[in-house]
């Protein structure tokens, strides 16, 4: 995929979900479709459309406070429900509370290719129960989580969104750029 585009009230509900779930890890399953005036030639080309975020419970047995698991019954039933509406599942997010927005050693256990996975923490203020604030970072190219010398995302609000696809082939997450694409009235 080339690029996630999501709406602003998509990422408020992710981070809500997440301080609801702290100090444990949220997690949740995204929905919508590939956009675009041609269809893509390969996956590589897609650029996906986050049209509803759906949180789910973290089934996880280990400590949930670093280690999430989608409850595979909420998964078959939102894949059910998206096939019914036209739509599929683009990728799933979850939360990292003790940071940061990048993907962990945890995560490179089960991934999938061709999903995204939005990964999001918390800045330092992020429990004063102030009104989530945002703060979304994109890298400019083919960043990875493996490489030490990624930028500290800009930090005006006090949770990190980060965006990352699987790449099979390199055994390695990459950043996608995520787009707030809100719609214009
Ligand atoms: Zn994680």
């Amino acid at each position: 995929m080339n690029r996630v585009s999501i709406q602003t009230v998509h990422l408020e509900a992710i981070v809500d979900h997440a301080r609801a779930c702290l100090p444990a890890e949220c997690c949740g399953i995204l929905i919508g479709l590939p956009v675009g005036e041609q269809p893509p030639t390969s996956t590589a080309d897609e650029s996906l459309q986050v049209s509803e975020v759906h949180p789910v419970r973290n089934i996880a047995s280990a400590d949930q406070s670093n280690h999430y698991k989608i409850d595979p019954l909420d998964h078959l039933r939102l894949q059910r429900t998206a096939r019914e509406r036209g739509l599929r599942i683009l990728g799933f997010y979850h939360s990292h509370p003790q940071g940061p927005a990048e993907p962990s050693i945890e995560d490179m256990r089960r991934p999938w290719a061709g999903y995204a996975y939005l990964v999001i923490a918390p800045g330092h203020n992020a429990n004063n129960g102030s009104p989530p604030a945002i703060s979304l970072h994109t890298a400019p190219d083919n960043m990875t989580a493996n490489q030490r010398h990624s930028p500290t995302p800009p930090s005006p609000g006090p949770w990190h969104v980060r965006c990352w696809e699987w790449n099979d082939t390199q055994g390695l997450f990459t950043e996608i750029p995520l787009r707030v694409a809100d719609a214009t009235t």
